[in-house]
């Protein structure tokens, strides 16, 4: 709380007066810390594939790149890393344009019967190479949604490849879409994965918050999946979810307001 204390002299009146004025300052402070968390987070985060890069090529430089094994190694992770760097930018452009309402959802009614398959489609040929079961649920009678289908795209994406991610050989994952009590449609992808610790869930949708940082970038993720996934959501007034059960695995659901009157179903 701040006090800021200024001296007034009343026209006409012999005494001098104070107004008070009382600031919650621990809101902006916060803001202020999060913000400086966020600018550190993404320094580190460019940093640390630029010092990967940068040792490979002085090795390369040093002598490795006469061994052409040794060179061709050596410029894949380079080739890696400096993809992850572009990943991370695209991630970060993409939350900065939905921090700053400027990314326009163009909603129109969707499918989430079309949209769902599609989505499973993209991960079949991975799920395959890891033999994991990937397999879609749709209960009857799901309204269509009011949604922007390529913001969709990519809130399902993360959520299926976080699930195949973290999810060993031989796993399964299930997307599951349902009407729910109030209209809603909810839409969850499950998966018999690692799981996420209790204590971590409820900072599992910060900017850069993991489990386990070097597990995530092995995989090669950028720890901004789930934030944009729910800045979309919120963007489509539905709430976003995780449920998680340590080495056993996760739920993240989701819900999208249904197209409103007239032919619902179609
Ligand atoms: P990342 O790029 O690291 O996957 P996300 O924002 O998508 O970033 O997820 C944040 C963290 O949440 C991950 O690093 C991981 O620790 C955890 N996580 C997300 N989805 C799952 C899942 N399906 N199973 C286990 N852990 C998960």
């Amino acid at each position: 709380l701040k006090i800021t204390l200024t001296p007034v002299k009343l026209k006409g009146a012999h005494q001098t007066g104070m107004v008070a004025v009382l600031e919650d300052v621990t809101e902006q402070e916060k803001l202020d810390r999060q913000r400086k968390d966020f600018v550190a987070n993404v320094s580190h985060e460019l940093r640390t594939p630029l010092t990967t890069i940068k040792s490979y090529l002085e090795a390369l430089d040093d002598g490795a790149i006469n061994e052409p094994e040794l060179a061709t190694r050596f410029l894949k992770v380079t080739r890696q890393e400096a993809d992850r760097m572009t990943r991370l930018i695209q991630d970060l452009l993409q939350l900065s344009r939905l921090d700053a309402q400027k990314s326009k959802f163009a909603k129109k009614p969707v499918s989430v019967e079309l949209m769902l398959e599609e989505a499973v489609d993209r991960f079949s040929f991975q799920c395959k190479q890891k033999n994991i079961s990937l397999t879609l649920y749709i209960h009857e009678r799901i309204p269509r949604v009011y949604a922007d289908p390529d913001k969709l795209d990519q809130v399902l994406d993360n959520l299926i490849s976080n699930a195949v991610k973290y999810t060993p050989d031989g796993g399964s994952v299930a997307v599951v879409a349902q009407e729910k009590a109030d209209g809603m449609v909810e839409i969850g992808v499950a998966d018999t994965g690692i799981g996420i610790p209790k204590k971590d869930l409820g900072r599992i949708f910060e900017r850069f918050y993991r489990v386990d940082k070097a597990r995530s970038r092995s995989m090669g993720g950028t720890g901004l999946g789930l934030s944009i996934a729910q800045q979309i959501v919120h963007g489509h007034q539905g709430e976003i979810e995780i449920d998680s059960v340590y080495k056993k695995g996760t739920l993240v659901s989701f819900t999208l307001p249904p197209v409103s009157g007239g032919n619902v179903h179609e």
